[in-house]
């Protein structure tokens, strides 16, 4: 995936010993595990649920065990019964917990005879936090609804009964039903050629975690980006994403070369409506991504890069609890640099790497100590703290340490070999630890001691010695960037008509919180910034435009948020609106408007930042009778 603020959350009420059960699911896989998920359901766009069944195939490792836990968050549940090897069906008892806020109802099946397999008849609820159920007027063609699922970290369990844990892996297939002018994907092998019939079958034949299991419906149209890759979006927007992502097949050779075989089959991607909260999500052989990344000359195609990344780091190796999620998301911020330097040259992976170091030093030393280490000591952290980008950027980072310490050719093999002998399994920090030990730093004595490896993997804040690269084009940056907020550079003539997106970002990143007000005023003067199509630009703009008490921006920012439910392109023009005087009243109205249109976690994530500034101002306002 591509940024994650839910996940921080998940993460921060986590906490466990290496190898313990994973807090964030009432599974209990030392009793039983789910090995295989037959899925027989219908879409129902009216009544805005998934209605049908789930049949678990199930291996039992306890002789003891009289029950089957699963995890659900806010499924009605119908019957549930034991099936022989006949099919035929015998009712089971069960009981569904109260909800718990943060890991829904744990659902107890009295299972003592162990059968095989067990059917679970359900149906999911409208507001199921996995699940976003758009209107017609909340798509880009306006003609049809349009449904899609976001499974990490732990919503699988609000559309399917299951073990919700990425320490247990499934295969699965699927018969889905849905109105017959509707297209059914999911993260399985997809056909592009499927009749448009109401009636889809879907089979997944990898053993994957649950936060995979992924399914969209709407009105989808599909054009080829190479032999094993299509790209599925509304019609409108299929054509101009299939020429923003036109490199797809390069980019899956290039990773082939340096990491062995793809190993999923086909590799499609689907562009959603804005309101997906995230970047993009690497669903097993159809990645979801944001359409903010059609921005005309692929300068955002590094989120491909990131999502293909995952076929290895992530969806072959697998982190075993979220705790260990920087083995999935340090491992594809690296490899997807290695892919961006592989098609776009080393300048453009360079940039890329120093724009995420150079926001991760700005902000891991506001971070908690505890978040701020790659694997966190068992404790909790507190579940607002925000962890932000320690999982992807440290981690990358460490890799990018190692390798230049190994040089490529060892480094690249090793990683290489990892990938291999982990393939298709879930680990966790420590069995990459004994690993790396064994294969890279014992094997290549002298080049990198264990005390500087439990630095990055156990320390806090960054090591001393973490190598940056160096890029020409931002040095110039910088010096224009202080020459024009010194007043001795214009606006107009900073040397920015062939600024690419990485260097406009990198710009706006390096301004003050709060700027000069006439200096945010004649930069838009001169570069147009408001209203720009590229969201990677409006959302720094924006946000420190309104920092500036720029409030002529604020129109325009509204309607970026409104029209953006991408949770990392949204969240900064709040933070900034809530800050502003008279912001928060002004933020709570864009929020009234974006509400309906914003995906579950992206409410969630809005609601906090509201909540925190109503009690900051209730806190700063003089308490009554004082004088
Ligand atoms: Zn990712």
């Amino acid at each position: 995936m591509q940024f994650l603020p839910a996940l921080a959350i998940a993460m921060a009420a986590l906490p466990l010993a290496a190898h313990a059960a994973d807090p964030l699911s009432y599974a209990e896989p030392a009793e039983v595990r789910v090995t295989h998920v037959d899925l027989d359901l219908a879409v129902d766009f009216s009544s805005r649920e998934l209605r049908g069944d789930a049949t678990l195939t199930l291996d039992w490792k306890n002789p003891e065990a009289a029950n089957l836990v699963l995890d659900t968050r806010d499924l009605a549940i119908g019957k549930v019964s034991a099936l022989d090897a006949e099919g035929k069906a015998s009712a089971l008892e069960f009981t569904l917990a109260p909800r718990d806020e943060e890991l829904g109802s744990k659902l107890t099946i009295a299972a003592p005879m162990h059968p095989t397999k067990v059917r679970i008849a359900y149906a999911t609820s409208p507001g199921a936090s996995g699940l976003q159920w758009l209107t017609p007027d909340q798509t880009a063609d306006r003609k049809h609804p349009f449904m899609f699922s976001q499974s990490e970290s732990i919503h699988a369990r609000s559309w399917v009964p299951l073990q919700d844990s990425p320490a247990i892996r499934f295969t699965f297939k699927a018969h889905v039903t849905a109105p017959k002018d509707v297209r059914v994907v999911m993260g399985a092998l997809n056909d592009a050629g499927h009749a448009l019939d109401g009636d889809f079958r879907f089979e997944q034949p990898q053993p994957i975690p649950s936060y995979l299991l992924a399914i969209a419906a709407g009105d989808l149209a599909v054009k080829e980006t190479g032999p094993r890759s299509a790209v599925y979006a509304e019609p409108s927007v299929v054509a101009r994403a299939a020429r923003e992502f036109e490199d797809t097949e390069k980019m899956i050779d290039a990773a082939e070369k340096l990491y062995g075989p793809y190993r999923w089959g086909r590799y499609d991607i689907l562009v959603l409506p804005p309101s997906f909260p995230y970047g993009g999500m690497e669903n097993p052989n159809l990645t979801f991504a944001t359409p903010t990344v059609l921005v005309g000359d692929k300068s955002l195609v590094s989120l491909i890069a990131h999502e293909l990344a995952h076929s290895w780091s992530g969806n072959l190796v697998t982190s075993a609890s979220w705790r260990d999620i920087w083995l999935n998301e340090g491992f594809t911020t690296y490899v997807q640099g290695r892919i961006t330097e592989a098609l776009y040259g080393k300048a453009l992976a360079d940039e890329e790497a120093l724009l995420s170091a150079r926001e991760l030093e700005k902000s891991i030393g506001g971070m908690p100590e505890n978040a701020q280490r790659l694997a966190p000591e068992p404790r909790a952290v507190g579940a607002d703290d925000n962890l932000s980008d320690v999982a992807y950027d440290k981690g990358s980072w460490f890799l990018r340490f190692l390798e230049g310490r190994y040089g490529r050719a060892v480094f690249d093999s090793y990683i290489r070999g990892y990938f291999d002998h982990f393939a298709f399994q879930s680990i966790s920090t420590e069995q990459m630890l004994a690993y790396l030990k064994a294969n890279l730093i014992e094997k290549h004595p002298g080049k990198v001691s264990w005390d500087e490896v439990n630095d990055w993997i156990y320390g806090t804040g960054i090591p001393k010695d973490a190598p940056l690269p160096t890029s020409s084009r931002f040095d110039a940056i910088d010096r224009q960037r202080k020459a024009f907020l010194d007043g001795t550079l214009p606006a107009g003539e900073l040397d920015a008509k062939e600024w690419s997106t990485q260097e406009w970002m990198y710009f706006l990143d390096g301004l003050p919180e709060a700027p000069a007000l006439e200096r945010m005023r004649a930069l838009d003067a001169a570069w147009k910034l408001t209203g720009t199509p590229n969201a990677e630009i409006g959302m720094r703009w924006y946000s420190h435009a309104i920092a500036a008490g720029d409030t002529d921006v604020w129109k325009a920012a509204a309607e970026h948020a409104v029209r953006i439910g991408r949770m990392y392109l949204t969240r900064p023009i709040y933070q900034a609106f809530v800050k502003a005087p008279g912001g928060l009243k002004y933020a709570e109205q864009v929020y009234a408007k974006a509400k309906p249109g914003y995906h579950p976690l992206t409410q969630r994530m809005v609601e906090r930042i509201l909540e925190e500034a109503r009690k900051n101002s209730a806190k700063d306002a003089p308490a009554a009778g004082a004088a």
